[in-house]
């Protein structure tokens, strides 16, 4: 090293100071030889003369040389006590932080030595502080709070983002215990805390009592001798993680339309209430609730008024159930609650029934949304714990299948579990499944029921039913799919298929009679499609059939869903000449001068009415007043479900029109009703009689 070497100028000095002292020690010697022969050689006379001159020479010379060392003497002193002077220096700066250069080792004297050793020391001291300090730097640029304890938890060391996380300085934590800085009440200690690279939460709390959820790891600081066992924990903020995940598992248990629990958290809630409710030796009950023709309402008023209904369904749950129930959103308009405590016991039963009509009842009331009154009804089904089913999924599935067997009933009723209920539901599933395969294996059919003119006993027309023949089934009714296919758009398809069918029949009747009026059920699904009448239309035309030869019958219900905009269409359709029916009248709730505004012409009377028309004296005045009323209104007026001559000869009195019903055999075949056309022609059909009385 450049910096060690002694200083030229130094070595110089040394070397000629004592070059010269020889020098002078020799010339000196040499004088006094030279003197001391001149002496021996020169007479006594010069004697005294001559020894002065010696004295001279030899006192001038020793002087010279005394002076000499003297400098010498005084140059090396004055090196020592710089070099030492020095050391004293550096080491104040070493004392200061301060590594400056480094000492001269030369010469290797002790000085030297001492400054070898002081160099080293130096350059280690250096090697040290320069990584101490970028250790330091690398800490405080960390993010997370890195705190250093001993074994037994006591903070050592902290760096600036614990402060910036907790608030205190590095003072006041040092020294302290770990659990310090711990909130107790959320957190266990850690001082005992197992070392693990995977990270594990506790709560911290700050100088100002704030609680902080951080994520940490804990890891051991290996002494060199493996002695030592300091620990680190690094630890991150997580309070904005908790918070997210907060929201996260809020909108995942909670149905952010009616903010009640959704479906998963349901089942967790109902099971949580099945534990309990085992331990206590207490039964549950569980409502399954369906709004009625909530897509209706959807489709009719727009989805802001779906929401609206779901909300107000939501909220009227909450409001009508005792405080220990849970509410759940299942799915769409599903909402099922549970209630603690109500069992399948008798008087359980009367509590329940009392429970059931008022939360129907509730939720039947008007509302208004965007200035239209909405009306709502909802079904129910109910299912006890543990009398029908022990666990979340069965208690839910018996409860569902009670709620479809309500939803058979027409709604706005509640219904109890039965065990054959479930059958039901499966058989419901399996059905939807194969309704979408059966257009393409051709599987439906359209049967014709006659309609008689109760005067005459002559066929005034028919009425298309469609059939679903399964092959391992053989024929379905419509109850039993077409409540199905109104779930999905199957329903426009089967409509259209329907009228295809029909108008082929009809063209094929007439080729050899006239087949008179034939009717067609519509949907309100059907109805619904922007280009409905055009449809029709279309399809009267590609078959060559005259409108006026059609009948299209629509349902109480489904013309009053929407009026105005029914009315607007049933025109359409009317002008294209269109008859029009009125289906299963008498089952909804609209007057007949409500129906007066629809370009209608037949008015079909519900088979419920007809059913007990000979027996119920009330059933024959009601049926009696929908007659002269409907005449009144110059309409055609049709007995459905007329199945023992008892009641057809009562709608004779009551004066009604046309009747059909299994009195006259089940509905049939396109070829088996133009057999009937034709025996009709030829006087041989084997009804007539029965209209003879
Ligand atoms: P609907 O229009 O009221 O049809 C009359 C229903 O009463 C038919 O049931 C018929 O078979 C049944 N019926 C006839 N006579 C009697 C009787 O004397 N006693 C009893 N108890 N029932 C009788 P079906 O065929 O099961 O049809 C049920 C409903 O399905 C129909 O009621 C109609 O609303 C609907 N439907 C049938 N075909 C179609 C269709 O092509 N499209 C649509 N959208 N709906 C259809
Ligand atoms: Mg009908
Ligand atoms: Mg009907």
């Amino acid at each position: 090293m450049n910096s060690r070497r002694i200083p030229h100028y130094g070595r110089m000095i040394l070397t000629v100071g004592v070059a010269l002292a020889g020098v002078l020690l020799v010339l000196i010697y040499r004088e006094y030889r030279s003197v001391a022969e001149e002496i021996i050689q020169t007479p006594m006379a010069e004697h005294e003369a001559l020894v002065r001159e010696s004295y001279l020479w030899i006192g001038a010379g020793s002087l010279g040389a005394l002076l000499m060392c003297l400098a010498i003497v005084w140059v090396l002193v004055q090196r020592q006590t710089n070099r030492i002077k020095d050391l004293r220096v550096q080491a104040e700066k070493l004392r200061d932080a301060d590594f400056g250069e480094p000492l001269q080792e030369y010469p290797p004297d002790a000085l030297g030595q001492l400054a070898a050793v002081f160099n080293d020391m130096r350059d280690r001291l250096k090697a040290t502080t320069i990584s101490r300090d970028y250790v330091d730097r690398i800490l405080s640029g960390m993010n997370e709070a890195i705190i250093v304890t001993s074994t037994d938890g006591t903070i050592k060391r902290i760096n600036r983002s614990t402060t910036i996380l907790l608030g205190f300085d590095e003072k006041e934590l040092v020294g302290t215990s770990i659990d310090y800085i711990v909130d107790k009440n959320k957190s266990g200690s850690l001082i005992d805390d197992s070392i693990s690279g995977i990270p594990k939460e506790a709560t911290f709390e700050s100088k100002f009592g704030e609680s902080i959820p951080v994520s940490y790891t804990c890891s051991i600081v290996e002494g060199e001798g493996g002695d030592s066992h300091d620990r680190i924990y690094a630890a991150q903020n997580i309070t904005e993680r908790r918070r997210a995940e907060q929201r996260i598992r809020y909108l995942a248990r909670i149905d952010a339309l009616t903010k009640v629990p959704n479906r998963m958290q349901f089942q967790h809630l109902l099971q949580r209430a099945i534990a309990r409710a085992r331990r206590a030796h207490q039964p549950l009950c569980l409502f399954y609730v369906d709004v009625d023709h909530f897509k209706e309402i959807n489709d009719t008023f727009g989805h802001l008024a779906g929401d609206a209904t779901l909300e107000t369904v939501a909220e009227r749950l909450s409001a009508a159930l005792p405080d220990n129930s849970v509410i759940g959103r299942l799915a769409g308009d599903e909402f099922a609650v549970v209630v603690a405590g109500l069992g399948a016991e008798d008087e359980d039963r009367s509590e329940t029934d009392r429970l059931a009509r008022s939360l129907l009842d509730r939720l039947a009331d008007p509302f208004f949304v965007q200035g239209h009154e909405v009306f709502m009804t909802a079904s129910m089904g109910i299912a006890f714990y543990p009398k029908d089913a022990a666990n979340v999924i069965d208690l839910i599935r018996n409860a569902d299948a009670a709620l479809y067997s309500s939803k058979k009933r027409g709604g706005n009723v509640y219904a109890y579990y039965k065990p054959q209920m479930n059958e039901a539901v499966v058989e419901r599933l399996m059905t939807k499944s194969k309704l979408k395969r059966a257009f393409e294996r051709d599987e439906l059919l359209v049967h014709y029921q006659p309609k008689y003119n109760l005067e005459t006993g002559e066929v005034f027309g028919a009425e298309a039913l469609v059939r679903w023949e399964l092959p391992d089934r053989g024929l379905i009714l419509p109850s039993d799919f077409i409540p199905l296919a109104e779930e999905t758009n199957l329903i426009i398809e089967i409509g259209e298929w329907v009228l295809d069918k029909v108008c082929e029949d009809f063209r094929y009747w007439q080729r050899s009679t006239s087949p008179g009026r034939v009717s067609v059920n519509f949907s309100l699904k059907q109805l619904r499609q922007p280009n409905f009448s055009a449809r029709i239309g279309s399809i009267l035309r590609s078959h060559e059939v005259s409108p006026t030869s059609l009948e299209l019958e629509v349902t109480e219900t489904t013309l009053m869903e929407n009026p105005e905009r029914t009315v607007k269409l049933l025109d359409q359709l009317y002008a294209l000449g269109l008859h029009l029916a009125i289906d299963d009248f008498g089952t909804g709730y609209s007057s007949l001068s409500a129906l007066q505004q629809f370009p209608i012409s037949t008015l079909k009377i519900d088979k419920s009415f007809v059913r007990d028309v000979a027996t119920n004296p009330d059933d024959a005045t009601i049926v009696g007043t929908i007659v002269q009323m409907g005449r009144n209104l110059n309409l055609d007026v049709v007995a459905e479900g007329v199945e023992n001559e008892d009641q057809l000869n009562v709608l004779q009195r009551l004066d009604c029109t046309y009747v059909q019903g299994l009195l006259f055999g089940d509905p049939m075949s396109a070829d088996n009703y133009l057999e009937l056309l034709l025996a009709q022609v030829e006087g041989t059909d084997s009804y007539r009689a029965l209209f003879a009385g």
